[in-house]
């Protein structure tokens, strides 16, 4: 029984101390609101605005142009599931892409397999980075390991002219605004997959059937012109718009489902907090209305 002094919860809104909240306005006239102690940083780069708050319940919050982008409490969710599926579905990856990306979530849980010898880490702000650093050391936390190479430049550059290199890359973006909205795109996509090895995998963040259904319909019949295994997982962000976030992984050789041996994950399970074996193969299971975005 939890001690009523320890969680007061009979306080009126209207009486609280301190009663700021931090509102994300999405585009489908709903929006997600975040009890905030304060505001820790913010800085406008020429990319966009970098806010930074400490929260009650969880934790500290990043926002991009007023966009959820991590919290403390539930980043572990996005970060495991952007990278250990596409890991754990090739064979043996040691070269790893990620573009955009700068908080470090993604290069943190790429790091825990010990294949990995390289990762290119391609952010277009190195205001995040510095910011991700200061404010959110465990989510930052393998920025300056050896085997990481971080380039401050365009994503959508970087990977033009790129033949054959990669066996993964993760295209860790915010939503479809700024400088972002051309990670959405068939010509960015064309020049990643030919970046890619010929057995190699990308997976991007491919947003929510319920904020963003046709982007999603876009992206499904992009990558089917150039992968011959093409599959939706799903993964539940609670602090995302409509708390529902997929992903696209498309490969050129290996199967999520065929190819994955769940042994492997018994290897590092133990440092991971949502992503398992049996969540791998069940993220790729589709509810229909998911199903029909894809036909
Ligand atoms: N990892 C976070 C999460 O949990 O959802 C969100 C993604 S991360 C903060 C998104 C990053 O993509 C931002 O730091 C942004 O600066 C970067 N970005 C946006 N457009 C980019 C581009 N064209 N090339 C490289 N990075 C880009």
């Amino acid at each position: 029984m939890q001690e009523k002094s320890e969680v007061n919860t009979d306080i009126p809104n209207s009486s609280r101390k301190q009663d700021y909240w931090f509102t994300e306005y999405g585009p489908t006239n709903t929006a997600i609101s975040l009890r905030v102690k304060y505001k820790l940083f913010e800085k406008t780069t020429p990319y966009q605005k970098i806010e930074i708050f400490e929260s009650y319940d969880h934790g500290r919050v990043m926002a991009l142009d007023g966009f959820i982008m991590l919290t403390e409490k539930d980043e572990f969710i996005y970060h495991e599931m952007i990278a250990h599926v596409p890991l754990f579905t090739h064979p043996e990856p040691t070269y790893v892409l990620v573009i955009g990306g700068g908080d470090g979530g993604a290069v943190r849980e790429i790091l825990k397999h010990e294949t990995i010898k390289k990762v290119e880490l391609v952010e277009i702000d190195e205001e995040v980075v510095n910011a991700a650093k200061i404010y959110f050391p465990q989510v930052a936390s393998h920025l300056d390991d050896d085997r990481v190479e971080i380039s401050f430049q365009d994503g959508i550059e970087f990977v033009k002219g790129k033949k054959g290199v990669y066996d993964v890359i993760l295209i860790d973006s915010p939503d479809p605004i700024g400088p972002a909205v051309g990670l959405f795109e068939e010509s960015f996509y064309k020049d990643a997959f030919s970046a890619l090895n010929d057995s190699g995998i990308i997976v991007a963040q491919a947003e929510s059937p319920f904020v963003f259904p046709d982007l999603i319909k876009q992206i499904n019949s992009i990558f089917k012109k150039y992968f011959p295994i093409v599959r939706f997982y799903l993964a539940n962000v609670p602090t995302y718009a409509s708390g529902v976030i997929s992903f696209v992984l498309g490969s050129k050789k290996f199967d999520p489902i065929k190819d994955f041996n769940p042994n492997r994950v018994k290897k590092i399970v133990q440092s991971l907090r949502y992503y398992n074996d049996k969540i791998h193969i069940a993220s790729f299971a589709l509810p229909n209305f998911f199903e029909n975005l894809l036909k």
